[in-house]
């Protein structure tokens, strides 16, 4: 078993082209990758390779003023670089059989995936990640905070020998971050879920493929919302309480496990890239801190209700013409 220390650097399209980019291929292109640096470590974390090529994007041809800045790269060295397919292929053959990823913080693999999403490669291979920056976080001092790769090589005594934002620099420098981690006792624990949550994941993305709900009712009335199912146990949870809407677009639902106790599912509504919504779901266990501000909240609402009686009418009839436009 290898790990391999993997950081992309990517061009930014600028925001029209993106757009347009995107409704093209009717999938989320944000960036494109145009640098893959990464290092190989074998089982007893000692480095054993490392690999770096330069990619030529396919749609964001001119290099983002930013993006050159800060990494150096040129619009000549990204017009003679590698094309993806290719690109890609080399990587995953050097990458070899058995082999994890550690990337520093949760952004790179994502990206690589819509890159390879959206030029229609395979994904398979991606296989196993890990995100090195959490299992920073909980080998020192469990804050869930998101410290930058120049934090953990201060916290190490790592000097900043090369220049920074160059992917093979800093999959070197995560490298080193990692062979100061007992990295293989860290992944037999580690989760993807945050500590506070019993499940965390995100429904209606467009990005992962999915079509996205068209509007928010069909959201609420979806299995997963109105008939969720316990995290822990698998049974059919029941409803305690009326759903809380608060402000940017969250809400609330009250559930009870009659095995695991009661319970609080949060969707926070997002906007896709074709319009449709996303929301982020999480579910926790309800303590008494969050039953109270989910109760105050409902107080809140209920007044909110009571003094906006006189309006209900106009308002109604506004939401639905608004509801009418955003369908
Ligand atoms: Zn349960």
């Amino acid at each position: 078993m290898h790990y391999i220390t993997l950081d992309l650097e990517w061009n930014q399209a600028y925001a029209q082209k993106a757009l347009a980019v995107q409704r093209q291929l009717s999938c989320r292109l944000r960036g494109e990758v145009i640098q893959i640096g990464a290092v190989k470590l074998d089982k007893n974390m000692n480095v054993c390779g490392s690999y770096q090529i330069i990619v030529k994007p396919k749609y964001f041809k001119k290099l983002h003023r930013h993006v050159s800045e800060l990494t150096g790269i040129t619009q000549q060295q990204m017009d003679m670089g590698t094309p993806l397919d290719e690109a890609a292929e080399r990587f995953r053959k050097w990458c070899g059989k058995d082999y994890a990823f550690l990337t520093w913080g949760p952004d790179d693999i994502p990206m690589l995936r819509e890159n390879l999403n959206a030029h229609g490669i395979s994904q398979d291979w991606l296989g196993e990640v890990y995100d090195l920056q959490r299992i920073f976080n909980t080998r020192t001092d469990g804050l869930a905070k998101q410290r930058s790769l120049e934090y953990a090589m201060d916290y190490f005594d790592i000097q900043q020998t090369l220049p920074a934002h160059d992917a093979l620099n800093d999959a070197y420098f995560t490298a080193l971050v990692a062979m100061r981690l007992d990295v293989p006792d860290a992944i037999k624990t580690y989760t993807s879920v945050h500590g506070e949550f019993l499940e965390e994941g995100v429904i209606g993305d467009a990005d992962a493929g999915d079509d996205g709900y068209v509007t928010i009712d069909e959201m609420l009335t979806d299995d997963i919302v109105k008939n969720p199912t316990c995290p822990l146990c698998r049974a059919r949870l029941k409803e305690k309480g009326e759903p809380l809407h608060s402000k940017g677009q969250k809400y609330t639902f009250y559930f009870d496990c009659p095995k695991d106790g009661d319970m609080l599912i949060t969707l926070r509504l997002h906007r896709n890239f074709n319009d449709t919504w996303r929301a982020k779901r999480t579910v926790k266990p309800a303590d008494e801190a969050s039953l109270k501000s989910y109760r105050e909240g409902l107080i809140k609402h209920e007044s909110f209700k009571k003094k906006s009686t006189r309006k209900r009418r106009y308002r109604s009839s506004k939401n639905k013409k608004e509801t009418v436009a955003a369908g």
